[in-house]
């Protein structure tokens, strides 16, 4: 669940997140590694590297890749949908963001998840909006503060990196960039593995070939689980109509989805 402003360890291990392989190791490397071995990084001078920010397409796993990093942290993780820390509290914005900085170092160790960076941070100039400005400034000063808080971690994410405010971008802010990208075939059959690792499938589906079926080119990890759960409704129904009429017994067997409830879904 995406409940504003509340901190807690997030439920999502890495077995629930498909592909992104690369991703979960400079995560690991940055955040994971180094809340459970800060002397290394101490003795190595490694001081800032406390900010990502995720970019790529919609639905491909930016949020999820954020919750299974402090999962495997075991920090806590604080979710803020941008345009709501800048609505929300009208005249307030300013203090929302001390207060946030302020919890996130109470609970430390802590991962403050930004999603939608370019609406919380919009490149500055243009429309002049001074709230915006205000807020954004505000920004950039609790985060020039977070390399001196041990613990506190900071993950932004956007579909448009390009209209982020690039002084966010500065090293010791969200100053790694790291790419979520539409996954390819091998990355589709990964995802699909994850999203159906806990269903009743049954031996004759065939993910790597679903995966690789020309009507899932462009699929996010997000379609993806529209997928699989159109399968699941199938087979549901399939079970459903075969115990209503008895002329076919031969489909009443144990609930599982099949091969042929995918390919209904994706026809
Ligand atoms: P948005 O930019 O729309 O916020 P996002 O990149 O943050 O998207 P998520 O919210 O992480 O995307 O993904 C949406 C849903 O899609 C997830 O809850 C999950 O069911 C599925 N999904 C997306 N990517 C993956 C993945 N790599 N592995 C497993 N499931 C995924």
């Amino acid at each position: 669940t995406k409940r504003e402003g509340f901190s807690a360890i997030p439920n999502v291990k890495w077995d629930d997140v498909g592909a992104l392989d690369s991703v979960r190791n400079s995560m690991e490397f940055f955040i994971s590694r180094r809340i459970k071995h800060p002397q290394e990084y101490e003795q190595l001078g490694m001081d800032t590297d406390r900010g990502f920010l995720l970019y790529g397409p919609p639905g491909c796993g930016k949020t999820l890749v954020a919750k299974a990093i402090a999962n495997d942290a075991q920090a806590n993780f604080i979710y803020i949908k941008g345009p709501e820390l800048l609505n929300k509290y009208v005249g307030e914005s300013e203090h929302a963001v001390r207060s946030l900085f302020a919890r996130a170092r109470s609970c430390a160790p802590c991962i403050i998840f930004f999603d939608e960076m370019d609406a919380l941070a919009p490149r500055r100039g243009t429309d002049g909006n001074a709230v915006a400005e205000r807020v954004l400034n505000q920004l950039l000063s609790e985060m020039d503060g977070v390399d001196k808080q041990k613990g506190v971690f900071l993950i932004g994410a956007t579909n448009r990196p390009d209209t982020v405010d690039p002084a966010v971008l500065r090293p010791g802010r969200l100053g790694k960039l790291l790419y979520i990208s539409l996954p390819d075939s091998e990355g589709r059959h990964s995802i699909l593995k994850a999203l159906t690792k806990r269903k009743p499938i049954s031996t004759d589906v065939d993910l790597a070939s679903i995966a690789a079926n020309k009507l899932c080119e462009g699929f996010s990890g997000a379609d993806l689980a529209a997928l699989v759960t159109e399968a699941s409704m199938a087979a549901l129904q399939e079970k459903c109509a075969a115990s209503a009429s008895e002329a076919e017994p031969e489909k009443s067997g144990p609930l599982l989805i099949h091969n042929h409830h995918f390919h209904f879904a994706l026809h």
